[in-house]
């Protein structure tokens, strides 16, 4: 297996720090909102990561971090007219019942920030007794001159960040390029004793800390999409290697974005849409065709037509397990043959090739017709096909709740219909076409929909 590491920035061999073990930490989201799609991309993408190495029968610890404190909880507490703690509340249970629309599962450990202070002080101490980090005033800086790999994950020269940072420029700091490692409270803000005053922990601080308290001090994955490299990553590796001889992090992955509009979907941008609201009209399967069809370190446009493709291509998916009655041997045992092996290796070459999912679901693709060819000439083979289909997709976190999805009836292009239909039938009213409008009502009657109208709007409901 081969893993692109942003560290070397080629595609190097995995070998996990312990063999048939792999700990993977995944940044995870700051909970002042609801999260968009562009970071459902993210979610969706390490969950498959997860899911292979799983399904290779590695033993996978992943953890994926909740900030619960930082200057957008605080503003957004205000906002709401708050407390930051039910800010935070409020929006994890938002993230969890997100994560499960979409179809991802849990991570082993959602640490919070706030449940680690005692070990960020410490962290913190210990780089301040080693010389790399300052207090001036109640706040604690990282001192980026001190530490001669500084910059390396990111490629950036410390010379250019010295230039860069001097826009904000902070008087404090001994190098413009210092990092916060722990802020003093103002007025009114949540706050944490420590032996530099009240305050509380910077973002990079909580994530390594976290990391090396569940993980232990070397992780084999740390992950997130490439906005994350610099500076949050390269902070974070900074103050591991102050700290410690041993590596951080085996392999660096981040992902590509979402775009919109060919400009990185993100809510200072305002230029998003909720992932809360985007399942709402799409399939979590078909948005992570949409996702997995492109490799994770491209970037990916938004865009609805590219969605209706991948509509379609989950829907003649599921369209193939109905015709060919899967789930009448759903149970059957199998014992593949050689010719369907060899399709399992080319979907296990695609995902061992840097996770390279655009392969593996052409792949699948290939299996569905496969699958139909040998249906057609009656060969038994198909149920192989078919069990392999479902196996190999469901490693994709495609084909979930199968069999319930297989039994229902009313399968959405169904739905899509009747509303079609129910808005036609609106737009007869509106004409007074009432001979029309009628038509309708009766003749999907006859199929057995019956039409309500109400105060909201048109109803419908099945008679079968
Ligand atoms: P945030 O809450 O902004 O810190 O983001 C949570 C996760 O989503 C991080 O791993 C980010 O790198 C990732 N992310 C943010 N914006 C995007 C985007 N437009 N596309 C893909 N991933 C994103
Ligand atoms: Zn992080």
């Amino acid at each position: 297996m081969r893993i692109y590491n942003t560290l070397s920035r080629k595609k190097e061999k995995f070998i996990p720090l312990e063999p048939g073990k792999v700990k993977i930490y995944v940044c995870g989201p700051t909970v002042y909102n609801y999260f968009h799609i562009g970071n459902a991309r993210t979610f969706i993408f390490f969950d498959v990561v997860r899911s292979y190495f799983t399904y290779r029968n590695y033993e996978v610890t992943y953890v994926q971090n909740l900030t619960d404190i930082d200057d957008h909880l605080i503003e957004q507490a205000i906002k709401e007219k708050t407390s930051v703690p039910e800010i935070a509340e409020k929006y994890i249970a938002a993230f969890f019942a997100d994560i499960s629309q979409l179809g991802v599962k849990k991570a082993d450990h959602y640490p919070k920030a706030t449940e680690y202070i005692g070990e960020m002080l410490d962290m913190i101490e210990k780089l301040a007794e080693k010389g790399l980090a300052y207090e001036v005033n109640g706040d604690v800086y990282f001192s980026v001159d001190s530490l001669t790999s500084y910059g390396r994950l990111s490629g950036k020269k410390l010379e250019e960040l010295r230039v860069g940072a001097r826009v904000e420029e902070n008087l404090q700091k001994r190098n413009p390029a210092d990092f916060t490692l722990w802020k003093k409270a103002k007025e009114g803000e949540p706050r944490w004793p420590s032996p530099w005053g009240e305050g509380r922990p910077g973002w990079h601080t909580e994530c390594v800390v976290m990391s090396r308290k569940l993980l232990g001090e070397t992780i084999d994955i740390h992950g997130g999409a490439v906005d994350l490299i610099f500076p949050h990553h390269e902070n974070e590796l900074a103050q591991a290697e102050g700290i410690s001889a041993k590596p951080f992090v085996r392999y660096w992955m981040h992902g590509g974005f979402l775009n919109i509009g060919g400009e990185k979907m993100s809510k200072s941008l305002d230029n998003f849409f909720l992932a809360r609201d985007v399942v709402k009209k799409f399939d979590s399967e078909v948005l992570r065709i949409f996702f997995l069809s492109k490799h994770y370190r491209s970037q990916i446009d938004y865009n609805l037509d590219l969605i209706g493709e991948s509509e379609q291509a989950l829907h003649s998916l599921y369209m193939l397990l109905k015709d060919l009655d899967y789930l009448r041997i759903m149970d059957k045992r199998i014992n593949y043959t050689e010719e369907v092996l060899e399709s399992k290796n080319e979907f296990l070459a695609a995902m061992d090739d840097d996770f390279n999912t655009a392969r593996s679901i052409a792949v699948l693709f290939d299996i569905t017709r496969k699958a139909r060819q040998y249906y057609n000439q009656q060969n038994p083979v198909y149920e192989e096909y078919l069990h392999m289909l479902v196996e190999l997709g469901q490693v994709l976190g495609l084909f979930q709740n199968l069999a319930i999805k297989l039994k229902t009836d009313w399968d959405s292009y169904s739905n899509d219909l009747i509303a079609l239909l129910v808005k036609y039938r609106d737009k007869f009213k509106e004409e007074k076409n009432w001979e029309m409008a009628d038509q309708i009502r009766n003749d999907l009657r006859s199929i057995g929909i019956e039409l309500q109208d109400t105060k909201e709007g048109t109803i419908w409901k099945s008679l079968k």
